[in-house]
């Protein structure tokens, strides 16, 4: 009860910050309850983890919006950045008092991602968030600690947690951001049957405030207009209907000047991927959750790759089946993040000429004539880029301004004119019929491929860190810390949130026990995926109660931290037809 709490909190005042382990537990503060779950050892280590919990009765938010998956990631989203914006306002008007206590649920982008940090059950919401408890060098101050837990978070909660404190434009918001998110999900799950990859909206604004800002830019942004040939409609849950450019199955090539809008163009339908919150301008630019932007990645890793499909007969002797290396090359690097995509399921591969290797993407006709196809290892990604959608089913977008290599393989080419897109196929296939042989089918070799599937089983321990103590932790957006290595991910940029990140580093040890017993690490990632369906992303944590922050990440992104683990080792590959 408050009363206890404030108890035991006064009698630790002033005297070491140690006293400060006996609140662990949980306490009835009257429509709330408390719990505290760890407590950080001094002032300076990560602070404590807490959860205030309601009774949904109590919170009193309409069940109908909680009533699907989509409500309740929505409601989580809402009331985790009204939690957040409430939590920042005190510290703000207490300026730099450095003793102000710092309140943290994590901080959403542009994105709204299912998290840890609003947990809707059936019958209680509760918050997770992280506290400081206050101190005067190496001493607690018991007395603000009580203040804290007894009151400004209580406060907090009331805010944030109940729906009486909604006024009604935030009522309004709420269910908006609702209807929103679940007719984003909607029109995601009617893509494939309407044969497209992705949709970008009339009207959506692309382009970003800065290269370091995800905002939306605020002056001088063209909106979005589909050509009309492209033009498609969704209707909608709500009964709202969009309508805007469908990208087909298949190849698309975005072409056209530089700085024309090509790059923001296909950055956009790159995280479309996920759901963006409504003023984003991105609201209505919604991807296939499985597409996968590939890059060349030179430096990174690789263990026992099939890249064969696109380089073989290395001057080293190297086996491009079973490719391995610790320092791929940018061609290498590019071909074996798009072997690991297909092999982790994706259907669409996003490609931007502005990150891709050259000579992974294409080999213009004096370059064939000059180095004989028997002396260059590597055929094109041009050459196989229709194998890759007839074969496996996997379509490409791909943004190509240098070069009109891809005409002929292309099923529509989108030309970008100062950021209006027109549909150019016809002239771009009659220059690529004027300009006659393409070159590509020169190539020994460049007919005859098979992108077998192949799933590769990591090899018992191989996820286990030597240094045991030091568990997988996120070190921002780009980087996990597991064990004495660093898994770099700066590459991988459909990673949005640093908290999937953290959700991937903790993921990593839940994969570590389902290898060892022999699941391929495809397989492993799924079953790890239907997990968290069945039991929530609090299923990834090594912890019970408080699992910190989290967002979901992708499974072809978790995928991807595992392939990047300088340490993997793959025992044996399974292929099938
Ligand atoms: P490209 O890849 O064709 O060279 P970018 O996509 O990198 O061009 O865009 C060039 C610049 O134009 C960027 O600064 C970008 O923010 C801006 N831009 C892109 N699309 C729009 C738009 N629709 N309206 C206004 N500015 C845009
Ligand atoms: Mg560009």
């Amino acid at each position: 009860t408050t009363a206890d709490l404030e108890r035991m909190l006064h009698s630790i005042d002033g005297r070491g910050y140690g006293g400060y382990k006996q609140l662990r537990g949980r306490y009835d503060l009257g429509p709330f309850d408390l719990a505290i779950d760890r407590v950080q050892t001094d002032p300076y280590a990560p602070p404590s983890l807490m959860r205030i919990i309601v009774d949904r009765a109590d919170a009193g938010f309409d069940a109908a919006l909680m009533d699907d998956a989509a409500g309740q990631t929505a409601v989580g989203d809402f009331l985790t950045r009204r939690f957040a914006a409430a939590a920042r306002a005190p510290q703000r008007s207490q300026g730099k008092d450095a003793r102000a206590p710092r309140i943290s649920i994590g901080r959403p982008g542009q994105e709204v991602l299912e998290r840890t940090s609003i947990l809707i059950s059936a019958d209680t919401i509760e918050a997770r968030f992280s506290a400081e408890l206050p101190a005067a060098g190496r001493r607690a101050l018991g007395r603000q600690a009580a203040t804290l837990l007894t009151q400004t978070i209580p406060d907090l909660a009331r805010h944030a947690l109940m729906a009486e404190s909604l006024s009604p434009a935030d009522r309004t918001a709420l269910a908006d951001h609702v209807a929103l998110l679940r007719d984003q999900v909607d029109l995601c799950s009617q893509l494939p049957d309407r044969g497209l990859v992705a949709f970008v909206g009339d009207g959506a604004i692309l382009p970003r405030r800065s290269g370091d800002s995800d905002a939306p830019l605020e002056q001088g942004a063209v909106p979005f207009a589909s050509p009309a040939s492209l033009e498609v409609g969704f209707e909608l849950r709500s009964g709202r209907t969009v309508r805007g450019m469908g990208v087909p199955v298949g190849i698309t090539v975005i072409a056209g000047g530089g700085y024309h809008g090509k790059s923001t163009l296909l950055r956009a339908i790159e995280r479309g991927v996920y759901p963006h919150i409504a003023g984003d301008g991105r609201e209505w630019v919604i991807t296939r959750p499985d597409a996968a932007a590939i890059r060349a990645e030179d430096g990174r890793s690789v263990a026992d790759v099939d890249i064969a499909p696109f380089i073989s007969d290395l001057p080293s002797g190297a086996d491009t089946v079973h490719f391995s290396t610790s320092n791929a090359s940018g061609s290498t690097s590019q071909a074996a993040n798009l072997a690991e995509a297909v092999e982790a399921g994706t259907t669409a591969l996003i490609i931007d000429e502005d990150t891709s290797a050259t000579n992974f993407m294409i080999r213009d006709e004096r370059m064939r004539r000059l180095i004989p196809a028997d002396r260059e290892p590597i055929t094109p990604f041009v050459d196989r880029i229709r194998p890759l959608y007839e074969q496996r089913g996997v379509s490409t977008v791909l943004v190509a301004g240098g070069s009109g290599a891809f005409f002929d393989v292309a099923d529509h080419v989108i030309a970008m004119d100062a950021y209006v897109p027109h549909d150019v196929t016809d002239k771009a296939k009659r220059i690529a019929a004027e300009a006659g042989d393409p070159g590509g089918e020169t190539d020994a070799g460049a007919g005859a491929v098979d992108f077998a599937v192949r799933r590769r089983v990591p090899a018992d321990g191989t996820l286990r860190p030597a240094d045991k103590r030091k568990p997988a932790k996120a070190a921002g957006r780009g980087e996990i810390r597991f064990g004495r290595e660093d898994i770099d991910l700066a590459a991988v940029s459909q990673i949005a949130d640093a908290a999937q990140t953290q959700a991937i580093a903790h993921a990593l040890d839940r994969l570590a026990e389902r290898f060892d017993g022999g699941l391929s690490l495809v397989d492993g990632v799924a079953e790890l995926d239907r997990l968290v369906d069945a039991e929530g992303l609090d299923a990834l944590s090594p912890h019970a109660g408080n699992p910190g922050t989290y967002a979901r990440p992708r499974t072809i992104d978790i995928c991807a931290a595992v392939n990047r683990y300088r340490l993997l080792r793959i025992a044996k590959v399974l292929e099938e037809g």
